[in-house]
């Protein structure tokens, strides 16, 4: 497994790859890794020859307030976890490779940018796009994976891929859970061990969601407020609870099956999101 800093050699080694007539996967990621990160690196692993993991805490993807200084890394536990899973090369750049001085152009999808997250992250998807679209024109992957943990930032890739004719397809990987529920994230480890327990209430609510559907809940409002006080009850701090069309991320006025229910809670300063199809 290679370890590679510079956009300029990863390109060199991409393009030996190609040559070889290797099909090139990549999974991006911010590193700190869990189970989660890992299932899309098997599923990448499975579908590609030559596996590229990027591990990159992208600054211009954080509001001015966010935690992009605090964030959890860990690379040297990262490139062992990776090279387990047979990864060939790890592309981990400094910020100033991937921003060079005087860096101004973003790509933005700019209505879905401005939804569920982006409402209170408002440069949070140009960020991810952006940097996004970048491994895409260096590594020019056959495909590339991402979690459904991340639901809106999947569809809003998608819609980049789309949008700008790319050529990489998009595979998406399920959800990995704790064994309680709790969605993995590299953000559970901010919480405190009351915080962790009270957490659990996302999967629940969500779980919630799901059962009341099947049995006859068809009004988006009573579902919110339903989700919403059991969410409360647990001390979490609600940024939204959204009940959306799972492609268009419209707000649906009847739930139906295959309606996106997501949603972001703070527990303390700690933002988690999550989510699941009806
Ligand atoms: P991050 O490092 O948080 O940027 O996540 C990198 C990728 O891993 C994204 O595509 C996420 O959607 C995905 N991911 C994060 N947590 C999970 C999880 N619990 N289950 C599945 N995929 C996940």
């Amino acid at each position: 497994m290679r370890l590679v800093k510079r956009i300029a050699q990863l390109r060199k080694t991409i393009i030996s790859a190609k040559r070889r007539g290797k099909k090139i996967g990549l999974v991006p990621t911010m590193g700190y890794l869990h189970e989660g990160h890992l299932s899309l690196v098997r599923l990448a692993r499975r579908k590609c020859d030559f596996l590229v993991v990027s591990i990159f805490v992208n600054p211009a993807q954080f509001g001015a307030k966010e935690d992009l200084k605090k964030y959890p890394r860990d690379l040297s536990r990262d490139l062992k976890l990776l090279k387990k899973e047979k990864v060939d090369l790890v592309f981990n750049p400094l910020a100033r490779e991937m921003y060079r001085d005087g860096h101004q152009t973003y790509v933005e999808v700019v209505d879905w940018s401005k939804l569920m997250c982006g409402a209170s992250r408002p440069i949070h998807f140009r960020g991810v796009t952006t940097v996004v679209l970048k491994l895409f024109n260096t590594i020019e992957p056959d495909l590339a994976v991402f979690g459904s943990k991340d639901y809106q930032q999947a569809v809003i890739i998608k819609k980049m891929v789309k949008d700008l004719d790319l050529r990489v397809k998009i595979v998406t990987g399920k959800i990995v859970r704790e064994k309680d529920g709790l969605a993995m994230s590299s953000r559970n480890k901010y919480l405190s061990k009351v915080q962790r327990k009270n957490a659990v209430v996302l999967y629940n609510s969500l779980k919630w969601s799901r059962r009341a559907y099947i049995e006859g809940l068809r009004d988006p409002k009573l579902a919110v407020n339903k989700m919403a006080s059991m969410i409360k009850e647990k001390q979490g701090k609600i940024d939204y609870i959204a009940l959306v069309d799972k492609n268009t991320l419209e707000p649906v006025k009847k739930l139906r099956k295959g309606t996106l229910v997501a949603l972001a809670v703070f527990f303390g300063k700690t933002r988690l999101i999550d989510n699941t199809t009806l």
